[in-house]
């Protein structure tokens, strides 16, 4: 591979039933870089004949593969984590160019080939059902089977890590899978497609396409022949795509939304540990994560402490080229984001926080490119826009507080429970708190993005339903189904039929 990628190289076609195509009706949608804002390629856009087509060869590739072994199907993904594996650098870059993530935060081929390595084995256990001989007269059991054709909507944030995490335990299930990546971040998942190809899977078992949330995504949240969906990205999105599956077909939905996660630093906390970080939880693809610590409260008493460590740390962040490998802070993904952030920067200008750092849109040293300035607020009253609303963006505002019971107030104070975390040496205070914090993780002393792989993720209110996470995915791709059988005593004397034998 060379560096940068040559753009001919580039696969930019949809993957339906096993072979690459161009849109039925040539459609196509460019892709720019945020850094230099030239164009790199024109992308197939999926229309609603494409899309139904990649559906039609799920459904159809389905009884073949759901009747294969685990061990069978377990293969392919195998041979599929070893080649995204392999292909670490072309990804890396292909984020890069496309969506302006720096090279040096790349880790997302290495999680997503560890996701399908695990999914390979992991579906012996865990799609075995249960056996009862609790009923007299009977032997029951529960047969857990694939839902049907899976649909995945990815964002693109992390488009690559949400491949393994998502389809992973789809295909392991047994379950065929047509995913559609975002329109702002295509390239990754084009070449995922090529490797898919290579490593052999059945024709229709694994469509990848790539185009907007109208028609494709729309398309497959109402598709009468998608049995369950998973989507993440916005809050807003998952709302039109729950009620896209209530009205057509009552698909299963697996919702992963936004967040507005609180750190919470308690005075007897490591502050230098806390600073960093949360510094990096912020940092981290340029606040455009889910789970950014984008609201931070710390104990009055080591206030200043905290923020003199948290803005030396956070100014020394690298803008740049996100295809240099000293580059920390790349541009925002694209012109719509930017804007976005602006806006939060405008109303944070005329709020009543104090600005401690940034505040202002910025360029890269070519004089262009999507940058915002790492934006620090301390003191935003916790009804102002930028401390209720997720930012999306490098910018983080810091709050003081006095008492365990006041801060815990305003970390729940939020329609988002994602993510949250909490800095103390106090463990009975650390377990109080993570039992109140109303959200679907805590960190006891660590922050975003720290997950565990065997822990389940997901979100309370509207950051989500449903969860992923070894021993937890699989279960939202599969059916369970009741059987019993009556069985005859020694006598030949069968149990008569009961509605409720027990
Ligand atoms: P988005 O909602 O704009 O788009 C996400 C995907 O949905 C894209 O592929 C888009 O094309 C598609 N889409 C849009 N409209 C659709 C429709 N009507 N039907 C079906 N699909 C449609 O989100 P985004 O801007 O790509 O991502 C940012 C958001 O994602 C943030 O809110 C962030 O917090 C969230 N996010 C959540 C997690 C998590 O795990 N909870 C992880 C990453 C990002």
């Amino acid at each position: 591979m060379s560096f940068p990628i040559s753009t001919d190289k580039i696969e930019t076609r949809l993957y339906i039933n096993g072979s690459f195509s161009k849109a039925s009706d040539n459609s196509k949608f460019p892709i720019h870089s945020p850094y230099t804002h030239d164009k790199i390629v024109d992308v197939s856009e999926a229309s609603v004949d494409d899309t139904d087509r990649a559906v039609a060869a799920a459904k159809a590739a389905l009884p073949s593969w759901s009747a294969l072994s685990p061990d069978a199907r377990g293969a392919y993904l195998k041979k599929l984590a070893g080649l995204i594996r392999d292909s670490n650098d072309e990804l890396a870059q292909l984020e890069a160019m496309s969506s302006g993530r720096p090279l040096s935060m790349y880790f997302d081929a290495q999680y997503t080939a560890s996701q399908f390595d695990h999914w390979a084995v992991a579906s012996w256990e865990g799609s075995q059902g249960r056996s009862s001989l609790n009923t007299p007269g009977f032997v029951s059991m529960t047969f857990r089977q694939p839902i049907g054709p899976v649909a995945i909507v990815t964002p693109w944030n992390f488009p690559v890590a949400f491949f393994g995490q998502k389809a992973g335990p789809a295909l392991a299930a047994g379950c065929t899978v047509v995913l559609k990546s975002s329109e702002k971040a295509p390239l990754t998942s084009a070449k995922i497609a090529s490797l898919v190809h290579e490593a052999g899977f059945p024709a229709g078992v694994f469509n990848i396409l790539s185009g907007h949330g109208s028609p494709c995504g729309s398309t497959l949240a109402s598709h009468p022949d998608i049995r369950a969906i998973n989507f993440t990205g916005s809050t807003a999105t998952g709302r039109k795509i729950q009620i896209a599956a209530a009205t057509s077909n009552l698909k299963r939905v697996i919702l992963e939304l936004g967040g507005k996660s609180p750190a919470i630093v308690f005075e007897d906390a490591d502050i230098d540990k806390a600073a960093g970080e949360t510094v990096g939880g912020i940092a981290l693809v340029m606040g455009q994560a889910c789970v950014s610590n984008s609201r931070i409260y710390v104990h009055e008493s080591v206030f200043e402490k905290f923020m003199h460590v948290f803005l030396t740390i956070y100014k020394g962040v690298k803008k740049g080229d996100p295809l240099l490998p000293e580059t920390s802070q790349g541009p925002q993904v694209d012109r719509l984001q930017y804007e976005r952030v602006k806006g939060y920067l405008d109303a944070a200008r005329v709020g009543q926080g104090k600005l401690e750092m940034g505040g202002h849109v910025t360029e890269g040293e070519n004089g262009k490119g999507y940058f915002i300035e790492p934006t620090v607020y301390s003191g935003v009253p916790e009804d102002e826009v930028t401390q209720k609303e997720e930012v999306f963006g490098p910018f983080v505002n810091i709050n003081k507080f006095k008492t365990e019971e006041e801060v815990l107030t305003k970390a729940n104070d939020s329609e988002y429970g994602l993510y949250a975390s909490v800095y103390t040496n106090d463990l009975s205070r650390a377990l109080r708190v993570a039992k109140a914090l109303e959200s679907g993780q805590v960190a006891i002393n660590c922050t975003s993005p720290t997950s565990m792989a065997d822990m389940p993720f997901g979100g309370y209110k509207q950051s989500g339903q449903g969860r992923e996470g070894y021993g937890y995915s699989i279960d939202e791709y599969l059916e369970t189904k009741s059987v019993f059988i009556a069985v005859k005593d020694a006598s030949g004397t069968a149990v008569s039929g009961s509605v409720l034998a027990r």
